[in-house]
């Protein structure tokens, strides 16, 4: 064991009194990389970049999955569940795993994004499709949490954004004072409503210098774009399938999130989104998700408009690892042919 698992550094926020969580899988303490490249082109001098995708399964859900499976193992649940089809899967499944307990994923026919279950079929998760939506499995999933069938592990879990708010405290830590700004994608939005409530706790509990507490910026991707709209999104549509969502759970914790701190939500392009995937990659050597380039992308239109200045410290969270959906990236293998192996041919095909 090296560094000192998430929930015991922040004990003194998290836990109640002698709780003890045995469950680990070396979670949170992801890295906060000053973005000078990146910053530079953007007229940013203080950007940076909070990697998520280096938890155990690669996006920030393990924040708060390692709390709300330690609960529920504590509490003597006999199973998890959760209605997901993307990184909630991959992580219920792998901290069932080490808790011993089955996990049980529902999702929705046909909207089926097949490689990032792929971590959850490996981990023994059982997988039940249903013919509806995702609103559909998750009321089921409510049904049997309600029945004490299993524990639900979805973000309507009080638990997962409470370990969530891990992220907040960390960047707090790292800069040695609050951000200006934070930028991140909005989904269900359960994320951008667990690290407001993390900054504003830290500032209460007399940690952060001033009891500053930033701007919350989120994004959300022009075809599932509830909260910009005002209304929900009966198909949602966007390549950035972490935010595919047209009925946010968490709807009202983000608009407060956002209003309580002066912040702002606003849509983007997939166009927007996946070029600034490539150039986060290209300029920082970071492959996150399409989702999380979002909040990146979000924050270069807010410097180029000058509602963001170039002195402002600025930190935008990468939630999840490219490696999730490689798909989407256009890439240039698929127009390889072989050159002849002698290394004259070889640097002519470099250009060399
Ligand atoms: C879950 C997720 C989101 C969306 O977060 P919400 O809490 O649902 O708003 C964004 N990016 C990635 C990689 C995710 O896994």
């Amino acid at each position: 064991m090296t560094a000192q698992p998430l929930l015991e550094r922040y004990r003194d926020l998290l836990a109640e009194p002698d709780e003890r969580f045995p469950i680990t899988l070396g979670e949170g303490g992801t890295p906060l990389l000053h973005a000078r490249r990146l910053g530079d082109e953007l007229g940013l001098d203080r950007l940076f970049l909070k990697f998520e995708g280096t938890n155990p399964t690669g996006s920030f859900k393990d924040r708060g999955m390692v709390l709300a499976v330690n609960r529920a193992a504590a509490s003597g649940a006999r199973a998890v569940v959760c209605a997901s089809t993307g990184n909630t899967s991959a992580s219920a499944a792998a901290y069932a795993a080490a808790a011993g307990l089955p996990c049980h994923v529902v999702l929705p026919a046909g909207k089926v994004a097949r490689g990032k279950l792929s971590q959850a079929v490996a981990a023994g998760a059982r997988l039940v499709m249903v013919d509806g939506s995702f609103d559909d499995a998750l009321g089921a999933v409510r049904r049997l949490g309600e029945e004490g069938v299993a524990a639900v592990v979805n973000s309507i879990n009080p638990d997962r954004l409470a370990g969530q708010q891990t992220a907040a405290f960390e960047i707090v830590d790292a800069l040695g004072e609050s951000p200006e700004a934070v930028a991140l994608p909005v989904g269900n939005a359960g994320n951008i409503t667990a690290l407001w409530a993390g900054f504003v706790r830290y500032a209460e509990a007399g940690v952060t210098p001033g009891g500053r507490r930033p701007r919350m910026l989120g994004f959300q991707a022009e075809g599932a774009a509830p909260i910009v709209n005002d209304a929900p999104v009966e198909r949602p549509e966007t390549a950035a399938t972490a935010i595919r969502i047209g009925n946010p759970a968490s709807w009202s914790g983000a608009v407060a999130a956002r209003d309580e701190s002066g912040g702002s939500i606003e849509a983007l392009t997939d166009a927007e989104i996946l070029e600034m995937q490539l150039r986060i990659l290209r300029s920082e050597g970071l492959f996150c998700e399409p989702a999380s380039a979002a909040g990146v992308a979000g924050v270069e239109r807010l410097a180029r408009e000058e509602r963001l200045h170039r002195s402002e410290g600025v930190v935008c969270i990468l939630t999840g690892h490219g490696l999730k959906d490689p798909d989407v990236v256009a890439g240039e293998e698929g127009t390889l042919t072989p050159v002849d192996s002698d290394l004259a041919s070889i640097r002519r095909a470099m250009g060399l």
